[in-house]
């Protein structure tokens, strides 16, 4: 199964779990086992600034 970042948003806690699909949305804070936890989006580097998405087209259109 895939893993994914969180962070809380309650205690500030990062962490990491390997759930499936369907209890992405019952993860839970390891630290004070708050539901208030969020995503972190990561497999790009922040740091090229390049991070996909659309580019701005130049000239209008
Ligand atoms: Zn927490």
């Amino acid at each position: 199964m895939p893993s994914y970042d969180y962070k809380c948003k309650n205690c500030g806690q990062k962490f990491c779990v390997i759930v499936s699909i369907e209890d992405r949305e019952k993860v839970t804070c390891p630290e004070c086992k708050s539901k208030n936890v969020t995503q972190i989006i990561t497999g790009c580097s922040i740091n090229t600034g390049s991070c996909g998405g659309s580019t701005p087209s130049k000239g209008g259109g």
